[in-house]
This record gives structure tokens, sequence and C-alpha cells, in this order.
């Protein structure tokens, strides 16, 4: 208790003495950043732009994972020049950003993205009511750049030409004790941008950090401030979390902070419908060891996956009230599509993908003739195929079912004609009538005519509907 005391005095005062106008300097021994971390290309830039005669930094990010001893999977750099200036410095460089510019390096298909120094926003910036801040365009000094980013540890700055490390607020410190610190007074920056907020939870769960009480404390009372967040930005930021190899933890994380209800229609969904948490338990585990395996995700399939069991609903509600397997599939995904692109800005590529994974099925359900034939040859049929793998997972289906798919999808032809065979005959359990969950139904019902409306009416999308891979699936 005495010594908790201690600590606190002495470290309110070393916080308060320290100057943060004026770097703390590390050089390589002292903060020990294995230089062969580091792109090539982030070298070319900030070496560039420093023989132009301009300060150039890696920053953000980067230098927090470098720290860590990481490799980093994208480079930040910051710099003095202004966009026009850099972007005169190289062949492939576009600003962008109305708010802020922001200037894109592109050396082949790896992109950089260089940020003039900002100056600190809070006392002029025009705010919404609420006092979010809504532009922020002003250049400013390397002091203040790091007085307006996040966490101590997002605000370092390392400069490859002589390997220095320069820290303004403690951040050195602080992923030493693996701690998440948010630069300057709490409540002040989670007002300015509110989507702090969630980057606090989505880099304790990450990076396995501890939040600082000050920083966590207001989070439970500032948390409906995100509501006031145009929704495509909680969705870019939602992704990142979702994507950031640690889904589970991170949402988790959110419910402990009580970030969850209220936040999104699709984390109420998600994390307080019971039956779907086994499902969306699997669909995020896989997501996080594809992610470490290095192996791409699409957001059409986690978002299809976070939202299935609310399809499954009112498909179940749809058919109860006389619609048929198919329209009443489709009504349900209206219904989920429609309530979460509202709020959640969901770019309507990602919702056909999602409509698509769904709509596949029941199609699944039909083995025999030629149905099964047809539904291999569905561009997305990969992504179908591991929906409907975590369905039978997570016991919503029959296994029976899976196993049947994967030996079709992984067998010659003979194989597959033995397979159709087999599953039209009653003794096998064929037919895919798979129990309970509400989708087992279409299986034994062969008999119905012709489908209606030619594909589905995922069809209307088809700009959208281009040849892209599905999800990559779970074994490739
Ligand atoms: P990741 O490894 O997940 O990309 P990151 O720290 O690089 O983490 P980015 O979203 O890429 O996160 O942001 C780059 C940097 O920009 C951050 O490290 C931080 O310094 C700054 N930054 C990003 N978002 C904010 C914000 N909302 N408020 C203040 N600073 C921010
Ligand atoms: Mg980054």
């Amino acid at each position: 208790m005495i010594k908790k005391l201690i600590r606190k005095i002495l470290g309110t005062k070393s916080k308060a003495a320290r100057d943060t106008n004026t770097p703390v300097v590390l050089g390589p021994d002292a903060h020990g950043i294995d230089p062969r971390l580091l792109s090539n290309n982030a070298v070319r830039v900030t070496s560039t732009l420093q023989e132009a005669g301009y300060e150039a930094f890696v920053v953000g990010g980067a230098v927090r994972d470098l720290l860590l001893g990481v490799k980093p999977k994208d480079f930040d750099i910051a710099t003095n020049a202004t966009p026009e200036q850099v972007k005169r410095l190289f062949r492939r460089a576009f600003i962008i950003g109305k708010r802020f510019q922001i200037v894109h390096v592109m050396f082949g298909q790896d992109l950089l993205e260089v940020t003039t120094f900002r100056g600190t926003t809070s006392a002029n910036a025009p705010k919404d009511e609420h006092g979010r801040v809504l532009r922020d365009n002003t250049f400013g000094s390397q002091a203040e750049d790091a007085e307006r980013r996040d966490f101590t540890i997002n605000a370092m700055y390392y400069n490859p030409a002589n390997q220095q490390v320069l820290d303004y607020h403690g951040g050195i410190e602080d992923i030493r004790a693996k701690t998440l610190r948010i630069i300057g007074v709490p409540e002040a920056r989670y007002r300015e941008d509110p989507v702090r907020m969630l980057r606090v939870v989505r880099f304790a769960a990450k990076l396995k950090f501890s939040i600082e009480p000050e920083t966590g404390a207001p989070i439970k009372v500032m948390a409906p401030l995100i509501n006031n967040v145009p929704a495509a930005r909680v969705f870019d930021e939602m992704l990142k979390l979702l994507m950031s190899g640690h889904a589970l933890a991170c949402l988790q994380q959110l419910r402990k902070e009580g970030l969850h209800h209220g936040l999104l229609p699709l984390l109420d969904v998600v994390l307080e419908q019971p039956l779907g948490v086994k499902f969306v338990t699997l669909a995020l585990d896989s997501t996080d060891a594809r992610i470490h395996a290095g192996k791409t995700v699409s957001p059409g399939f986690l978002f299809a996956s976070l939202l299935w069991h609310q399809v499954l609903e009112k498909w179940t509600a749809y058919r109860a009230s006389g619609e048929q397997t198919i329209p009443a599939l489709h009504l349900a995904a209206d219904d989920v599509l429609d309530s979460q692109t509202e709020k959640l800005a969901l770019q309507r590529k990602i919702g056909t993908d999602m409509r698509d994974i769904w709509s596949m099925q029941p199609r699944f359900e039909r083995r025999t003739g030629k149905a099964p034939h047809k539904l291999l040859e569905h561009l997305r049929f990969r992504a179908g195929y591991d929906f409907l793998l975590l369905r039978c997972a997570s016991g919503e289906i029959d296994a029976e079912i899976g196993d049947w798919w994967t030996a079709f999808y992984e067998g010659d032809e003979i194989t597959r004609e033995e397979l159709i065979a087999s599953a039209g005959r009653p003794a096998g359990g064929g037919g895919g009538n798979s129990g309970e969950g509400g989708s087992g139904t279409g299986g034994a019902k062969r008999k119905r005519g012709p489908r209606r409306g030619g594909r589905n009416r995922s069809g209307r999308g088809e700009g959208a509907d281009s040849p892209a891979p599905a999800h990559d699936g779970g074994a490739d």
C-alpha cells in the first residue's frame, strides 16, 4: 500500500518533471532495435527526404513494434516536409485525404504513409457539439506531433540514419512495463476522438499490455460518445480490431471495458446472443489462426460469421410465417444487412460477399443429381464450404454433411459419383436433413420447383461480384 503510494507520488513527479518538448534520445545500445526488422522501402523514404534537407523518421506503431522485437506490418513516416514537398521527391506518390493530407508513397505493392508533423489541435480546431475534433489540418513541430498521438508507446520516432529513437512521453518506460497510457488528459483525448477508446482495447488485447488506471477509468462512462463518430471510421477501427490476430481477446476486452453494449449493433449481437457464442468463437479463433499463419482473411467471411445467428433466427421466423426456404433466407439476410449497414457502414462489396456465403448454405443440402457439381463451380464455393464446416463444428448442423462435402470436394470423379449415389440412398443419412437450427430442411425436399429469380438476389450486386477469391479457405 505504502509502496504503491510512493510509486504514485514518484510517478506523478517524474511525469510532471518530464519536459515533453525535448525528447529523451536513445542510441542503439539503449533501445536494442534490430535494424534488420526495418523495411528497405521505409529507409528509402526517410533517406530520400533527409537528402533533400528535411527531417524524416519512422513513427508510431512501427517504432513500437521494432522496440518489441516484432517485424512491423507497415511503416509510417513523419517529416517536416509538406505533402507537396514530399510528393515531388517520389515517382509514385499521391496526396490523399481532405481533413488532413497525407502522402502515399508506393514502391511496387508496398505502400508507405508519409505524414507531415501535425500541430496540437484541440484549442482552435472545429469540433462537433460533443467536443469531437472535426478538422485538424495544421502542421507543427515534432514535439507537437508527438503530443497529439494517442498513446505514449505510439509516439516515438526512429531515425534509421543514426539509429536513434526520440521519445517525448516516456514511451520506452511504458513499453518495458507493458503499459498502455494515453498522452494528456484521458477524458479530453477521448472527447476529441472517441475512437481512441476502441484503440485502447485493441492494443491492450493485441500486445497483452495492461491499461494504466487513469487511461482506463473514463472509458465506461464515455463509451456512448462512440455513437457520434461517423460509421465508416468506426467500421475501419472495428475491422482492425477483428483482423488483429487477437479478435477474440479484443472482444473479451471490449466487454470488460463495457464497450460492447450499445456501441454497435453488431457487438450486441455477437456478445449477447448465447446461441451464437460457440459459432462466433470458432469463427474468430480460425480468423486469428489464419492471421498468425500469414494467410488472408476476407472481411465478408468474418462479418457473415459474426451475424449468422441473427440471420438464422430471422430465417426461422420467416419460414414459420409461411415463406419458402430460399426466399425466407434472403428476407432474413436483407433484414440483417439493412440493420447493420446503417450503423456499420458495411461496404457494398462486403455485404455482397456475406449474402453469397449465407445463400449458399441451403444449397449444400442438395446432394443429388447435378446440384453438388454446380455448387462446386460457384465463385465463392470455398468460402461457403468453410462456413459450412464452421456450422458443423459449432454443432448447429450434423458433422456428416461437412464430411460429405469434404470428401466430395477432395475426391476424384468416381468418388464424387459414389458420394452422390450414396446421398440419394435413405440409409446413408443422406439428403443432409441435419436437424435443428432451422437450416436442415432443404435436403429432403428436393421436389421444389426451379429456383426463382435466376442465381439469387445477390446477383443484384453484379458489379461488386467480381471473381475475387472468396475466403481463401481454412486449408490452403
Ligand atoms: P497497427 O500496428 O495496428 O497499425 P498503429 O499504432 O500503427 O498500430 P495506426 O492506426 O496505423 O496504428 O496509426 C498509426 C499511428 O498514428 C499510431 O501509432 C498513432 O501514433 C497515430 N494515431 C492513429 N490513430 C490515432 C488517433 N485516433 N489519435 C491519435 N493518434 C493516432
Ligand atoms: Mg499502423
